[in-house]
């Protein structure tokens, strides 16, 4: 078998599935008991190497139930924090953020972004806002966005990142970054599927949307899941102790799978450009049917994704590739490589030896 859909979720890492058994048992960590404190005591060393590892300070990190429930909280909440009714954002974002602004009933002003899946216009920021919320890396494409000149730019107002797919990709430290919020999600660096974390400053923090017993600030009551908190931090250790050397490798193998694409297949449009994350390459291949083209691959062993894993089951171009211009003859026709820790040069070889065949035989189905 070929995984070549790292950017949708990565395998779990042993140190993870490690912590989250030792720690299955954990009771609840806000119990006075002795128990309670023995939870309370791992779930407290999992949220300081969290700070640690991301540059915040252990009271800003928020222990969440996915990267879409952070994202959540930020949005919606710093909304709430806010008098104005102005939201800046991107059309690019994750369903995640994107659905998340569409619901709030805000006046919504869109950054461009250019052919190359960047955005390219931050004059929309000079305007004060509730909140400016963009992705630090597209999760389609990999294109990773100007978040500190955003930062600098947006001033006063408050800004969320959505760095679900950069965390453990890209060196990241909160603080230095000058973000308000940032979300993250623990399956895409090889924790647990189902945990995330959200780093929320102390002011302005965003206001609670869901209301419960206190914990995690009151930004997200409930009762904390210890086991998967143990798990997500042993699996950010690991990830950002590698990312430096991994990144490096990861890119060369991507780098050599798309020069044998572009060598062995005609009329070829990659639209992962640099700057992009290490182990993304989004290609459309005009003319060619994606869904013939997942399953022709799929029938190899080879598992990769049409678009974003987010919205299978809809064969219709992306709404990322729409913003950046693609034209829809030519979109529907992509797919989303992503490679990631298990992925080997044999794996480069196995894919490079078969795609002009397949998208040969996905251009005739794509002809009915
Ligand atoms: N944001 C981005 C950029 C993503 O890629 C994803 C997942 O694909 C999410 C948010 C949602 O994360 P989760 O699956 O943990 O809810």
């Amino acid at each position: 078998m070929v995984y070549l859909d790292h950017a949708a979720t990565s395998p779990m890492r042993q140190v993870a599935v490690d912590a989250w058994i030792e720690h299955a048992g954990a009771l609840n960590p806000g119990s006075q008991y002795g128990a309670g404190r023995r939870a309370r005591s791992v779930l407290d060393d999992a949220r300081e190497s969290v700070a640690e590892i991301m540059g915040a300070d252990p009271v800003e990190v928020i222990f969440t139930a996915s990267g879409t429930e952070a994202d959540n909280l930020a949005v919606q909440g710093l909304y709430r924090a806010s008098e104005l009714t102005r939201v800046v954002s991107t059309e690019i974002e994750h369903p995640a953020v994107g659905e998340t602004v569409a619901a709030l009933g805000a006046d919504v002003e869109f950054l461009p972004v250019d052919r190359s899946g960047h955005v390219s216009d931050l004059s929309a920021l000079e305007t004060p806002a509730a909140l400016a919320t963009c992705m630090y890396a597209n999760n389609e494409t990999g294109a990773i966005q100007p978040v500190a000149e955003i930062v600098a730019r947006a001033g006063d107002t408050p800004v969320h990142v959505d760095a679900v797919q950069a965390v453990a990709k890209l060196p990241i430290h909160f603080h230095d970054l000058g973000v308000t919020t940032l979300a993250s999600s623990a399956h895409k660096f090889g924790g647990p599927r189902g945990a995330g974390f959200l780093l929320a400053r102390r002011s302005p923090a965003p206001t609670a949307i869901i209301h419960g017993g206190g914990q995690e600030r009151g930004i997200r009551p409930g009762t904390v899941d210890v086991a998967s908190a143990a798990a997500l931090a042993a699996a950010l250790r690991e990830a950002v102790g590698e990312m430096a050397a991994e990144d490096v490798r990861i890119a060369e193998l991507r780098n050599t799978l798309r020069d044998n694409i572009l060598a062995t297949v005609d009329d070829v449009v990659v639209n992962s450009v640099e700057p992009v994350l290490p182990g993304h390459l989004h290609v459309s291949f005009p003319g060619a049917d994606g869904d013939s083209m997942i399953m022709l691959l799929d029938s190899l062993g080879i598992e990769a994704a049409t678009g974003s894993a987010c919205h299978s089951g809809v064969n219709r171009m992306s709404h990322v590739l729409e913003a950046m211009g693609v034209q829809m003859s030519d979109g529907i026709g992509s797919l989303r490589l992503t490679l990631g820790r298990t992925t080997t040069a044999e794996d480069v070889d196995a894919v490079s030896r078969h795609l002009a065949d397949v998208v040969a035989r996905a251009r005739v189905a794509g002809l009915r």
